[in-house]
């Protein structure tokens, strides 16, 4: 398999282009041409006899678009290819504000939560940093972006897999996009979401990667969520709150929680003031989202009425939350309907 030129910084390609006999200025110029998410045999300021020579072992970008989607409601799903015939997928969401892109940190998921797509399969490998990046420099491209102007302001590792289940790659990932003279993305733009693999926040903090970070949460107590998600055997209820504590006292920054309604499991109002007991006493802030449909896993999402019958429970409490929108669902690309595709060789 050709690995990815975007898993190297530019001290890195400085590095390759000496071994391979090249003026290290050609290394900046790589790095530009990754950087606006061009393929070698777009980077026309190169000498052709170093693309070839590059070309036998790599390839500029960790994935190449295969197939965009188009949902009604202007939610784009891309499908990527990776250079080993995998195929995973990212959502680029638009607002007011700016264009949001979700990315995918693994190839399927080993976390198995009771109501998720990306999971099917188990876990297939991680995504090395490059491949994660070129999600997003690739998007940025197709959106007419560049590195100078670009077109994506807001990044969630929200796809498929556990971005603290690949903590190194998705750390490097985080260094690379956020590298000035790369995308130059700030960290403030940036969420994490977590399961509860509650190693990484520790990390996070340690090597000072001071994102926003989320927690999926989706039930108030360990006997729901035990039910739901397995990760609360090792990293219970408690514990996630423990963390997230932690983590606004070292960062000062907001957390947020996910709380996915599901009929019948999660949506009473026991369960609307357990909650609010649980997320009081710090700047916390929930996303309900009713869950969406994914065909193989039997539970089914909470009506709308009844998601806006719980948003007010929590609100008598003073728990500040939003109903999110879900977007992209005639496309499966909405929270949880992402997952692994294959193309054989
Ligand atoms: N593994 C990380 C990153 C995935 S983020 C995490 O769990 O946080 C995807 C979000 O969508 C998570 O909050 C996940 O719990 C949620 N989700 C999964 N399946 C869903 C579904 N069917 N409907 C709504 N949300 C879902």
């Amino acid at each position: 398999m050709k690995k990815a030129l975007s898993d190297l910084n530019l001290e890195k390609l400085k590095e390759l282009c000496v071994t391979l006999g090249e003026k290290p200025f050609r290394a900046t110029q790589l790095y530009e041409g990754i950087n606006s998410g061009k393929e070698l045999t777009e980077m026309t300021n190169l000498p052709s006899t170093f693309v070839e020579k590059l070309s036998n072992e790599y390839t500029a970008q960790g994935v190449s678009i295969l197939k965009t989607l188009v949902s009604s409601d202007g939610t784009r799903k891309y499908l990527f290819l990776l250079n080993d015939g995998n195929i995973i997928e990212g959502v680029l969401m638009k607002y007011k504000y700016g264009n949001t892109i979700c990315v995918s940190t693994q190839v399927g998921c080993r976390m198995n939560c009771a109501f998720c797509a990306s999971g099917l399969d188990g876990l297939v490998r991680n995504l090395t940093s490059g491949e994660i990046l070129s999600e997003v420099l690739t998007v940025n491209k197709s959106l007419g972006g560049t590195l100078k102007k670009r077109e994506i302001t807001n990044i969630v590792l929200m796809g498929s897999g556990e971005p603290f289940d690949n903590y190194d790659n998705v750390a490097e990932f985080l260094r690379l996009v956020n590298n000035e003279k790369g995308l130059n993305i700030s960290y403030r733009n940036i969420s994490l979401s977590t399961c509860g693999l509650l190693t990484g926040v520790d990390r996070l903090i340690e090597d000072k990667l001071f994102v926003t970070l989320t927690f999926s949460l989706h039930a108030p107590t360990d006997e729901i969520r035990n039910d739901i998600m397995p990760i609360n055997k090792a990293f219970n209820t408690k514990m996630v709150i423990e963390a997230a504590k932690k983590y606004f006292n070292a960062t000062g920054r907001r957390i947020v929680f996910e709380y996915s309604l599901i009929q019948g499991v999660n949506d009473s109002e026991p369960c609307a003031k357990r909650l609010a007991e649980l997320v009081k006493g710090f700047p916390a802030h929930i996303n309900l989202i009713a869950l969406n449909y994914v065909k193989e896993r039997s539970l089914t999402g909470t009506s709308a009425e009844k998601v806006k019958k719980f948003q007010g429970y929590l609100e008598k409490l003073g728990v500040s939350c939003t109903i999110r929108r879900t977007m992209g669902e005639d496309i499966s690309g909405a929270c949880g309907q992402l997952r692994r595709k294959y193309i054989g060789k």
